[in-house]
Protein backbone atom coordinates (compact mmCIF):
# COMPACT_ATOMS: atom_id res chain seq x y z
CA UNK A 1 0.00 0.00 0.00
CA UNK A 2 1.64 2.89 -1.25
CA UNK A 3 1.37 6.34 -3.39
CA UNK A 4 2.84 5.51 -7.05
CA UNK A 5 5.64 7.92 -7.71
CA UNK A 6 3.49 9.18 -10.85
CA UNK A 7 1.08 10.49 -7.93
CA UNK A 8 3.73 12.12 -5.82
CA UNK A 9 5.43 13.94 -8.67
CA UNK A 10 1.56 15.06 -9.73
CA UNK A 11 0.67 16.01 -6.38
CA UNK A 12 4.66 17.65 -5.30
CA UNK A 13 4.03 19.60 -9.24
CA UNK A 14 0.51 21.03 -7.88
CA UNK A 15 1.69 21.94 -4.23
CA UNK A 16 4.42 23.98 -5.45
CA UNK A 17 2.18 25.58 -8.26
CA UNK A 18 0.15 26.49 -4.74
CA UNK A 19 2.91 27.80 -2.52
CA UNK A 20 3.59 30.03 -5.34
CA UNK A 21 0.20 31.28 -6.10
CA UNK A 22 -0.29 32.07 -1.56
CA UNK A 23 2.25 34.61 -2.42
CA UNK A 24 5.06 32.43 -0.87
CA UNK A 25 8.42 31.56 -2.48
CA UNK A 26 8.89 28.30 -3.17
CA UNK A 27 12.13 27.95 -1.31
CA UNK A 28 14.11 24.55 -1.03
CA UNK A 29 12.41 24.19 2.75
CA UNK A 30 9.14 24.71 1.00
CA UNK A 31 9.50 22.06 -1.84
CA UNK A 32 10.51 19.65 0.52
CA UNK A 33 7.66 20.22 2.89
CA UNK A 34 5.28 19.34 -0.36
CA UNK A 35 7.46 16.23 -0.89
CA UNK A 36 6.93 15.07 2.55
CA UNK A 37 3.09 15.74 2.61
CA UNK A 38 2.57 14.41 -0.60
CA UNK A 39 4.08 11.16 -0.17
CA UNK A 40 2.27 10.43 3.43
CA UNK A 41 -0.38 8.08 3.57
CA UNK A 42 -0.94 8.67 7.09
CA UNK A 43 -2.41 12.07 7.02
CA UNK A 44 0.55 13.10 9.67
CA UNK A 45 0.13 16.36 11.97
CA UNK A 46 2.35 19.55 11.56
CA UNK A 47 4.96 17.93 14.10
CA UNK A 48 5.61 14.72 11.67
CA UNK A 49 6.23 17.10 8.99
CA UNK A 50 8.41 18.80 10.87
CA UNK A 51 10.45 15.87 11.85
CA UNK A 52 10.81 14.52 8.58
CA UNK A 53 11.34 17.60 6.64
CA UNK A 54 14.59 18.71 9.91
CA UNK A 55 16.47 15.30 8.34
CA UNK A 56 16.62 16.56 5.23
CA UNK A 57 16.55 20.32 5.56
CA UNK A 58 18.24 20.85 9.29
CA UNK A 59 17.48 24.76 9.34
CA UNK A 60 13.70 24.20 8.67
CA UNK A 61 11.84 26.12 11.45
CA UNK A 62 8.07 24.62 12.83
CA UNK A 63 6.80 27.94 11.85
CA UNK A 64 7.70 27.50 8.28
CA UNK A 65 5.67 24.21 8.19
CA UNK A 66 3.03 25.57 10.10
CA UNK A 67 2.59 28.47 7.51
CA UNK A 68 3.75 26.62 4.34
CA UNK A 69 0.15 23.59 5.40
CA UNK A 70 -2.08 26.47 6.11
CA UNK A 71 -1.38 28.57 2.77
CA UNK A 72 -2.05 25.22 1.34
CA UNK A 73 -4.95 24.26 3.44
CA UNK A 74 -6.33 28.02 2.01
CA UNK A 75 -5.71 27.21 -1.47
CA UNK A 76 -7.83 23.72 -0.88
CA UNK A 77 -4.62 21.79 -1.99
CA UNK A 78 -4.58 19.74 1.66
CA UNK A 79 -7.35 19.05 3.52
CA UNK A 80 -7.94 19.23 7.73
CA UNK A 81 -8.71 15.67 9.48
CA UNK A 82 -9.79 16.80 12.68
CA UNK A 83 -9.00 14.10 15.30
CA UNK A 84 -10.95 13.99 18.73
CA UNK A 85 -8.20 12.65 20.25
CA UNK A 86 -4.62 13.67 18.84
CA UNK A 87 -3.23 16.86 16.77
CA UNK A 88 -4.82 18.12 13.85
CA UNK A 89 -4.20 15.95 10.49
CA UNK A 90 -3.11 16.69 6.86
CA UNK A 91 -4.57 15.18 4.02
CA UNK A 92 -3.02 15.91 0.85
CA UNK A 93 -5.51 13.94 -0.92
CA UNK A 94 -8.95 16.21 -1.34
CA UNK A 95 -10.97 13.82 -3.35
CA UNK A 96 -13.72 12.58 -1.81
CA UNK A 97 -13.20 9.88 0.31
CA UNK A 98 -13.40 8.96 4.18
CA UNK A 99 -11.89 8.48 6.83
CA UNK A 100 -11.08 5.64 9.97
CA UNK A 101 -9.99 7.21 13.26
CA UNK A 102 -8.75 5.38 16.41
CA UNK A 103 -9.27 7.01 19.45
CA UNK A 104 -6.59 4.79 20.87
CA UNK A 105 -3.45 5.67 19.21
CA UNK A 106 -4.59 8.72 16.51
CA UNK A 107 -4.09 6.23 13.77
CA UNK A 108 -5.79 7.63 10.64
CA UNK A 109 -6.50 5.94 7.43
CA UNK A 110 -8.88 6.02 3.90
CA UNK A 111 -11.67 4.64 3.63
CA UNK A 112 -12.70 4.13 -0.05
CA UNK A 113 -16.47 3.29 -0.45
CA UNK A 114 -18.73 3.84 -3.50
CA UNK A 115 -21.72 3.48 -1.38
CA UNK A 116 -20.87 6.27 0.69
CA UNK A 117 -20.02 8.43 -1.71
CA UNK A 118 -23.70 8.57 -2.93
CA UNK A 119 -25.07 9.30 0.18
CA UNK A 120 -27.43 12.37 -0.73
CA UNK A 121 -27.60 15.84 0.93
CA UNK A 122 -30.76 15.49 3.75
CA UNK A 123 -32.99 18.37 3.90
CA UNK A 124 -31.85 18.93 7.47
CA UNK A 125 -28.73 19.94 6.49
CA UNK A 126 -29.68 21.38 2.91
CA UNK A 127 -31.82 23.82 4.68
CA UNK A 128 -29.26 25.07 7.02
CA UNK A 129 -26.98 26.43 3.88
CA UNK A 130 -25.03 25.34 1.27
CA UNK A 131 -23.01 21.98 1.55
CA UNK A 132 -19.79 21.37 -0.27
CA UNK A 133 -18.26 18.17 0.66
CA UNK A 134 -19.89 15.44 3.30
CA UNK A 135 -17.10 13.25 4.90
CA UNK A 136 -18.11 10.08 7.02
CA UNK A 137 -15.71 9.47 9.92
CA UNK A 138 -15.98 5.97 11.45
CA UNK A 139 -14.24 6.13 14.78
CA UNK A 140 -13.07 3.54 17.42
CA UNK A 141 -9.81 1.54 18.32
CA UNK A 142 -7.39 0.04 15.07
CA UNK A 143 -6.39 -4.08 15.49
CA UNK A 144 -3.55 -2.91 17.21
CA UNK A 145 -5.13 -0.78 19.48
CA UNK A 146 -7.35 -4.15 20.17
CA UNK A 147 -4.65 -6.16 20.57
CA UNK A 148 -2.80 -4.58 23.10
CA UNK A 149 -6.14 -4.05 25.22
CA UNK A 150 -6.89 -7.82 25.31
CA UNK A 151 -3.22 -8.58 26.44
CA UNK A 152 -3.30 -5.90 28.74
CA UNK A 153 -6.45 -7.03 30.35
CA UNK A 154 -7.20 -3.11 31.92
CA UNK A 155 -6.88 -0.21 30.07
ZN1 LIG B 1 -4.94 2.53 17.38
ZN1 LIG C 1 -7.52 10.78 3.73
Amino acid sequence: MSIPEAEIARRVSVLSDGIRRGGLRLTHQRLEIAREVAGSETHPDVETVYQSVRRRVPTVSLDTIYRTMATLVDLGLLKRVSVPTASTRYDPDTSRHHHFICLGCGLVRDVHDETLDQVGIPGAASRLGTVDSVEVQFRGLCNSCMETADEGGDS
